[in-house]
């Protein structure tokens, strides 16, 4: 068996970040920037108020309740050409610009409007600045608003927007096909014969991929068939940037998978020291990475997250494609038995009185149990020994 880490660099060793490209900013979202990008004015562009209300020169309401003669409106959007001279006020609206020769802004709550309109009482003085939201107070000229490596959230992407970057430079989006693999497996909604199951694999696989803001390729199901096998792999190979299997990858008789991506590819069979997933493959064919997943739902749900993820992160340009651990404690016992493996264990993971993650096991921690994967919230890591006692420190990986 060999080491996580060691199987883990080998997968990330394997696998190149993607070409750098420039995406619609509303097709970026998960996409990670491939450059700086940097504002070139200031946001917000002018001084305006943060509130519906009066824009007054401060002086002029020192001594209030005062009196001010109206001179204008100014909606969102207008052009602030009122000026607003000693005595007087001019109505506002949020996000509008401020006029000239007002220094602050009274919330319209402190006022009252005479009837005619011509003129406006204000309750209470304000001060300099009062509701104004100066030019570049969130972001100022040539400013970098994000670096290079950042992934593209939601505001991320009103940020580009808002500095008018319609067009982002960033990682190009990888498609990622996933091949389901066995005589016994049956994606419909039909009876099952005895010895047969349903495909979950492909299901969880392809929307865990497409989560990560992959274009997941759902490349089918593929029988124990040698020649099948071989051509679902080369064709995948062909039409994706990588490919995930599950599914014959271990000892079994008729576990094709192994035979064929051996001859077609530049594979390395690996029994890795967790449970599960221990078996896994990880290789190249023609160039394109193929991950070889065990065929137990949560055993490729568990190897899912410890090499396809980080490799597929670092496909998308994450500087730091492992994901970090969070540490909590034992809301329970959880204990196992000392067999070399660091052990990942379904856990159901909720923070504390204290706000600490304490975990304890979601159901069955069997590698077929897949309704515990789902249940589950975090992978608690067990190294190897006698397992964690209530209120052990335990890392958690979050799902
Ligand atoms: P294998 O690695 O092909 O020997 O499969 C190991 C176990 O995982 C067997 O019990 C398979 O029936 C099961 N299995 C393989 N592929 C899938 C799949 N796509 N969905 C659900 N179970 C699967
Ligand atoms: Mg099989």
């Amino acid at each position: 068996m060999i080491p996580l880490e060691d199987a883990r660099s080998f997968v990330l060793s394997g696998v190149e970040v993607g070409e750098a490209t420039t995406v619609p900013v509303d097709d970026c979202l998960h996409l990670v920037t491939a450059a700086d990008i940097a504002a070139t004015g200031p946001i917000p562009p002018f001084d305006n108020t943060a509130m519906d209300g009066f824009a007054v020169r401060s002086a002029d309401v020192a001594d209030a309740p005062v009196t001010l003669r109206m001179v204008g409106t100014i909606a969102a959007g207008a052009k602030p050409d009122i000026e607003v001279g000693p005595g007087e006020a001019v109505r506002i609206m949020t996000g509008a610009p401020m006029p000239p020769g007002a220094d602050s802004v009274v919330m319209v709550e402190l006022t009252s409007m005479s009837e005619d309109e011509g003129t406006v009482e204000v309750a209470q003085s304000v001060p300099v600045g009062n509701h104004i939201r100066p030019a570049g107070d969130d972001v100022t000229p040539g400013q970098t608003v994000f670096v290079a490596g950042t992934e593209l959230s939601p505001a991320h992407l009103g940020v580009c927007t808002s500095i008018g970057v319609y067009d982002v430079p960033v990682i190009r989006r990888p498609r990622v096909g996933v091949i389901s693999t066995g005589d016994e497996l049956v994606d419909a909604p039909v009876p099952l014969e005895v010895g047969q199951i349903r495909d979950s694999n492909r299901h969880t696989l392809l929307s865990l991929v497409r989560r990560m803001g992959v274009e997941g390729v759902d490349l089918g199901l593929v029988p124990d068939d040698e020649e099948q096998i071989r051509a679902a792999m080369v064709g995948a190979a062909e039409s994706c940037d990588a490919v995930i299997t599950s599914g014959g990858v271990s000892m079994g008789d008729f576990d094709y998978v192994k035979k064929v991506l051996s001859e077609i590819g530049d594979m390395r069979w690996m029994q890795v020291a967790i449970k599960p997933a221990k078996p896994l493959a990880f290789g190249t064919v023609g160039g394109t990475p193929i991950f070889g997943l065990p065929g137990n739902p949560v055993s490729s749900m568990v190897s899912f997250e410890l090499f396809a993820r980080p490799g597929i992160r670092k496909m998308m340009g994450h500087p730091d494609p492992v994901p970090t651990p969070v540490r909590g404690v034992a809301g329970a016992d959880m204990l196992r038995g000392s067999d070399g493996k660091t052990h990942f264990a379904r856990v159901h993971a909720k923070p504390n009185a204290d706000g600490v993650f304490e975990a304890s096991f979601a159901g069955g921690q069997g590698s077929h149990q897949l309704s515990a994967m789902a249940a589950s919230n975090a992978l608690a890591m067990l190294p190897d020994g006698t397992g964690a006692r209530v209120g052990d420190p335990v890392d958690l990986l979050l799902l």
